[in-house]
């Protein structure tokens, strides 16, 4: 089977964008396009982190591939399977695929207990028969509590969202998704509303669920760093496409793409990298530029390198083809198959 750019697809893929396109009408009446052509794959037991500044897209991917958000063009897959977008197809799709958002004190009711929160993905869809419902719906919330590390559960299940810490609301978040014993969890921003000494706590949980429960996780981040730390792959996004995507070795200690290196150089654990400042216009869905779409901020074309491998008109009018999931390290730049095709 290939994808519908003739790549084949990646083995064993849980959940997949092929071919999706987004678009919208902004307040000024202009078509904007948040997904420009977008493949990405990932399979149980592996993290994928999808990076990118605000405006690239990530989080539109996100809310497509959970079925919030219905492609214009493309489809998302399930095992391989087109999602349907009836209630009973969505009803499937987020009974093994549950998302987690990135603001846990606003994502949570401040009026529901803790074991509320919780239960309630169990009740709207009714993973427990009704006359064993109470006993069941409890011990299933006390088993997600604690696979999301609020130990001991039952001390807890009163509690309300502002007696919680910053990070004990995030693990309620998590635990509401674990209750529904999903295959796959998409966390948009996890830790970014979070302090440091927390982060890490909830970075560890996440690749805890992957090795213990063989959980598929896909992490929506602006940050490298938490990439380099938690995913086993990488799609990085810019204007509605993925420009670069890997192994997260081979994306981040051999990054390929003009705007991977940009982002990589002012993460603060990397030193090897001058920093980049990237300048132009911040990216606007309502106007992608012709050719490269990162080309008007680019500083291989800046800095004269583009020009002298004879690519700089290529950056500008020549487009970049969709990069399909397969798990290889994949750039689109034309300065790449330049110097890719260089010998030595
Ligand atoms: Fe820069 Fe050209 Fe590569 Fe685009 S194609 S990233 S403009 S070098």
């Amino acid at each position: 089977m290939s994808s519908p750019e003739g790549g084949p697809l990646l083995e064993g893929a849980l959940l997949e964008a092929r071919g999706v396109q987004v678009e919208f009408v902004t307040r000024s009446g202009h078509a904007a396009r948040a997904l420009d052509g977008v493949d990405v794959s990932v399979r149980r037991g592996e993290v994928l982190a999808i990076v990118g500044e605000s405006g690239s897209g990530k989080t539109t991917l996100a809310r497509t591939l959970i079925g919030l958000q219905r492609p214009t063009t493309g489809e998302v897959l399930l095992e391989g399977r087109p999602l349907t977008y009836s209630t009973r197809g969505l009803r499937n799709l987020r009974s093994r695929v549950q998302m987690v958002l990135q603001d846990a004190s606003a994502s949570l009711n401040p009026r529901q207990t803790v074991y509320e929160s919780v239960a309630e993905g169990i009740r709207l869809h009714k993973t427990v028969a009704s006359d064993e419902q109470a006993r069941n719906e409890a011990e299933l919330v006390s088993a997600a509590m604690a696979e999301a590390g609020l130990r001991p559960p039952e001390r807890l299940f009163l509690r309300y969202p502002h007696e919680l810490s910053g990070g004990q609301k995030q693990r309620v978040l998590i635990a509401g998704a674990l209750a529904l014993r999903p295959e796959l969890l998409l966390a948009d921003e996890p830790v970014s509303s979070l302090d440091a000494s927390i982060r890490g706590e909830i970075l560890a949980l996440l690749l805890k669920l992957r090795q213990e429960l063989g959980m598929g996780v896909v992490v929506v981040t602006h940050d490298l760093g938490l990439a380099w730390n938690i995913a086993d792959r990488i799609a990085v996004m810019y204007l509605g496409r993925v420009v670069e995507c890997g192994t997260t070795e081979e994306v981040l200690t051999a990054p390929k793409h003009p705007y991977t290196r940009a982002l990589l150089s002012v993460v603060p654990e990397i030193e090897e990298l001058e920093p980049v400042v990237l300048t132009g216009e911040v990216p606007d869905p309502s106007r992608i530029p012709t050719g490269c779409r990162f080309h008007p901020r680019c500083p291989a074309l800046a800095d004269g390198s583009a020009e002298r491998a004879g690519i700089a008109d290529a950056c500008r009018t020549a487009p970049l083809e969709i990069l399909p999931a397969t798990g290889l390290h994949r750039v689109a730049c034309h300065l790449d198959r330049v110097l890719s095709a260089q010998p030595g």
